[in-house]
């Protein structure tokens, strides 16, 4: 199968390819899967970090292409060459090679561009915006930041995602919204949010969501204190 000019973009930049073979599935809930991997020796070349991220290469059910898409690794363990991935379905290839994975199944994995270390000063508090595709970033996120205060606003599109565990301690306060006009709840709560100025802000939602989120951020937040990804479009 072809990876096209997505493929040739990663040789240019000198992508790390890995090949990595299923080891388990598990439904958490109608609309989430977590299924774990065997990693190919991507952790040894790849230390662990918080929001670590890779590009699996989706092979497409109907046509010969692949499609390259961005996980999140969670629950990494170096010494057993192992990590978990967990996919919020929706309708694309990502989602359905999820669906129809089975243990033993490989895939192929591009390694680029994950590279999120934690502030080097402690910041007096994170505010963290994100949804069911950046849940997992933000629980590796919220176990890295350990007593720093955190507030977490995450959109839910599903009634089950409400039930997805989130990785908070006491100290991180959740709020979950209901996904209303592509993101307007969450556009409204940042808008709406009042922040000290050595706050560390981390948001991965839709990429409009994400871009207007951040619009009301800059108003009090220099830019080294956001570090703001789109997750999905
Ligand atoms: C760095 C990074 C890390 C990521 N980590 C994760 C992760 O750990 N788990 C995870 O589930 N996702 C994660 N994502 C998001 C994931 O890559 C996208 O959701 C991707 O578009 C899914 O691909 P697909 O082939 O299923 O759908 P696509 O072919 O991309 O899209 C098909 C349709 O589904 C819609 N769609 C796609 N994603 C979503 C969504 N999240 N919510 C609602 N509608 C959607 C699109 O608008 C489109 O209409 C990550 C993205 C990045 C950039």
């Amino acid at each position: 199968m072809g990876r096209g000019s997505n493929g040739v973009i990663m040789k240019v930049w000198r992508a790390d390819d890995y090949r990595l073979t299923v080891t388990s599935t598990e439904r958490i809930t109608d609309k989430y899967i977590r299924i774990g991997f065997t990693a190919g020796g991507l952790l040894d070349d790849h230390p662990v970090h918080p929001t670590q991220f890779i590009r699996l290469w989706i092979p497409d059910a109907e046509t010969d292409k692949l499609h390259h898409r961005g996980y999140t690794l969670i629950d990494q363990d170096p010494g057993n060459d192992h990590f978990y991935i967990e996919f919020a379905i929706h309708n694309g290839p990502a989602c359905q090679w999820a669906e129809r994975a089975r243990v033993g199944e490989v895939i192929e994995t591009s390694v680029l561009g994950s590279n999120f270390q934690l502030p080097a000063t402690t910041p007096g508090e994170y505010v963290i915006f994100g949804d069911t595709a950046s849940l997992p970033a933000i629980n590796t996120l919220l176990e890295a930041i350990g007593d720093t205060p955190a507030r977490v606003w995450l959109e839910w599109q599903y009634e089950s995602d409400t039930t997805l565990p989130v990785r908070n301690k006491p100290h991180h306060t959740v709020t979950w919204l209901q996904r209303i006009d592509d993101g307007r709840a969450m556009r409204e709560a940042a808008d709406e949010l009042t922040v000290a100025p050595d706050a560390f802000a981390w948001v991965a939602c839709d990429t409009a969501t994400t871009r207007a989120i951040v619009k009301s951020l800059r108003t009090t937040l220099p830019k080294a204190q956001i570090k703001a990804q789109g997750y999905w479009k």
